[in-house]
């Protein structure tokens, strides 16, 4: 038998699916990535086809284990990661999706939402606490998946009696994938991790199972649940017949941006991860009790190494940060390329008094304005392109900071240091800034694909090709790390021009 060197992650993005293979030191040896269809049928509407999904990622498996020469022998488990909240609701006896999959940006179920927030008993006061924060560490909004699973009950004729008896099944793409990898309708099994399932608004974030009230109140029938597993799990084997060719270990699942925070080595209470992407996702080890926020966070299960036990986490979820710098190439055409960004925004010393705040879909945490819009702000005959350029950088770093503010209230703890990855921190006056708007080190690691590593750490770990997290965290190095240049005083007066800022966008659109 060939000796095992490698763990494969998949990760499931929302606009790719990729497949990356790793070795014993937590080194990318090899991926392959492919795009899939954004379907938009209504405005604010957004889906996917999880049958192409699934091609896709078969696809990405096939042809990175070809182009690394990864033979199957040597892969001693598969790891999963995924765009979370994303829902598919399909056959059992066919494995054909009844529905496209409801992508997590989709907004069909707002009107539900705002109903359901006037509904005695369940509603929020103006901390955002009330019985769905109490049950699931949630907020009640239409990003997450227990309104869109009920949406397709409504929607599909007959579909909530074929549920309740057990003839279709309910998954984020974790749990999607993880049956079809695993024999789809010839015995699947049918299961999702407690750091997805922590992303339904059905589990019960403090006894880690599907919680009675919320699923009776959403309609939503417990024969089409998967069981909820720790994140590092054997969940099954492959068939020979699938992408693998051969059998092989799933043993590790993880939503996207807690595989992230477990792929930085962020194990400790107060360890803080911040991914830079289209949007950007902080996360806060907060221990093993799921406190409440009262500071607009979502409490949030990290990951579990073992049955009945969790690391739980503070999440802070920002929806535009990087793709401010993708609509100043697309709309406005100040950039050829995002990272051109840098160069640009370097030629000027500052932003010349201009504020962007980049509300194009509302404010999501710590504001969760909906109604907020996007809006340029400090506007003077002396500001060009770099300075507007330089203002669409520092709205990330604001941004984080309204973050980390919150996190701290919450938390009680000032944050030592941010930890960071995700595609835009390769972009150092991004970094530089963000250290001198937070008056705290920003530390980058050697390897930035966090999300994929993270999934390969927890199948690794179900098998002990890695002993425990004292070897994962080993194999963390950094890169790069920034220290604040900028004076307090000057943090200070910037970041009251961004309050300012963003009390001017707040309650645009009735
Ligand atoms: P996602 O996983 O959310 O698709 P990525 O991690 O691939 O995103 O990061 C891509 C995002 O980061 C895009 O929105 C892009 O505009 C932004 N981005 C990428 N490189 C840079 C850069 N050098 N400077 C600023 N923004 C960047």
């Amino acid at each position: 038998m060939s000796e095992k060197k490698y763990v494969v992650a998949i990760d499931q993005g929302t606009t790719s699916s990729r497949c990356m293979v790793f070795d014993k030191n937590g080194l990318p040896v090899v991926s392959e990535q492919m795009e899939h269809a954004q379907i938009y049928p209504k405005p604010g509407w957004v889906e996917h086809d999880a049958m192409e999904i699934w091609a896709r990622v078969q696809d990405v498996v096939r042809g990175a284990l070809q182009k690394g020469n990864v033979c199957t022998d040597c892969v001693a488990a598969i790891g999963i990661t995924n765009q979370r909240e994303t829902t598919v609701v399909w056959e059992k006896a066919t494995g054909k999706p009844i529905y496209n999959a409801i992508v997590w940006q989709c907004m069909r179920t707002q009107d539900f939402c705002v109903e359901w927030q006037k509904t005695c008993g369940w509603c929020q006061d103006d901390k955002g606490r009330g019985k769905v924060k109490d049950h699931t560490g949630l907020l009640i909004s239409p990003y997450f998946s227990g309104t869109k699973i009920k949406w397709i009950l409504d929607n599909v004729p007959g579909s909530r009696e074929r549920a309740a008896n057990g003839e279709l099944l309910f998954g984020n793409i974790d749990t999607w994938l993880i049956w079809n990898l695993t024999g789809g309708p010839n015995g699947g099994v049918h299961v999702t991790d407690v750091s997805n399932a922590s992303r339904t608004l059905l589990m019960n974030i403090k006894t880690l199972q599907w919680d009675e009230e919320m699923t009776k109140f959403l309609d939503v029938p417990m024969a089409m649940l998967p069981q909820i597993r720790p994140s590092s799990a054997l969940y099954g084997h492959t068939l020979p017949e699938g992408p693998f060719g051969a059998s092989v270990p799933v043993s590790g699942n993880l939503g996207d941006q807690q595989a992230a925070l477990f792929g930085q080595a962020c194990y400790n209470q107060g360890d803080t991860k911040n991914t830079y992407g289209t949007g950007c996702f902080m996360l806060m080890n907060i221990g093993e009790n799921p406190a409440p926020s009262d500071n607009g966070l979502l409490t949030t299960a990290a990951y579990s190494l073992e049955e009945g036990k969790c690391v739980y986490a503070l999440e802070g979820s920002i929806a535009i940060t990087g793709a401010a710098v993708q609509w100043l190439r697309d709309n406005l055409k100040l950039v050829d390329e995002s990272p051109d960004s840098e160069y640009l925004a370097g030629k000027v010393d500052d932003s010349g008094g201009v504020y962007f705040v980049p509300a194009f879909s509302g404010l999501y945490a710590p504001y969760w304005d909906m109604s907020a819009r996007g809006a340029i702000l400090g506007l003077t005959r002396y500001v060009r392109k770099e300075h507007i350029i330089r203002a669409t950088l520092e709205s990330i770093c604001y941004q984080t900071r309204d973050v980390v503010d919150a996190m701290e209230k919450d938390s009680k703890v000032p944050l030592a240091e941010l930890k960071v990855d995700g595609g835009a921190v390769k972009n150092n006056l991004l970094m530089q800034l963000q250290s001198d708007i937070l008056g705290k080190k920003v530390i980058r690691p050697v390897v930035n694909e966090t999300t994929a590593l993270g999934a390969a750490y927890a199948a690794g770990l179900a098998v002990g090709f890695w002993e425990n997290v004292d070897d994962l965290r080993a194999n963390w190095a950094e890169d790069t790390n920034f220290t604040p240049l900028s004076s307090d005083e000057k943090r200070e007066a910037g970041y009251n021009g961004w309050k300012k800022a963003v009390d001017k966008s707040k309650g645009w659109v009735e």
